[in-house]
């Protein structure tokens, strides 16, 4: 596993400052459980454009992991796609720390998509995406309303 974390690649994640106030929310009302959404929107020319963030459940209710729900996650699939939108991210916050864990980076491997990562004790965002075996630290681009 390569870790990257200069921006090399071009590739951008595009949300309003609306969305990011949203999923620090979340993690506060879960707090201190991990907090988990999905990212739905489109990606446009490596540019990875957030329309809106759809709340899951955490049915782990731990502080150190997260598990959607299947049925929960089947049907935001299914409203994505009726809505002309794609499930583009993950988001999901830990109490310390933005990087990946290595429970994560096993899931980023079924799930190619952004993945971002919330550090509630600090309050910053990270997104990752993992490219082949490269994890890339991906530019988070936050834009007004
Ligand atoms: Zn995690």
């Amino acid at each position: 596993m390569i870790w990257r974390t200069n921006y090399l690649s071009e590739i951008a994640l595009l949300v309003t400052e609306n969305q990011m106030s949203a999923l620090a929310r979340y993690a506060k009302e879960d707090f201190p459980n991990e907090s988990c959404a999905l990212l739905l929107g489109n990606l446009v020319n490596n540019e990875y454009r957030v329309k809106m963030t759809k709340r899951m459940e955490n049915m782990a209710h731990s502080k150190y992991s997260f598990n959607m729900d299947p049925d929960e996650l089947m049907k935001a699939y299914q409203w994505s796609s009726a809505n002309g939108l794609n499930v583009i991210g993950v988001y999901h916050s830990h109490l310390v720390g933005s990087n990946p864990s290595n429970t994560d980076l096993t899931f980023m491997k079924i799930n190619p998509v952004i993945w971002l990562i919330y550090d509630v004790s600090s309050s910053t965002y990270n997104a990752f995406l993992l490219v082949q075996d490269t994890l890339e630290e991906i530019r988070i681009e936050v834009s007004k309303d």
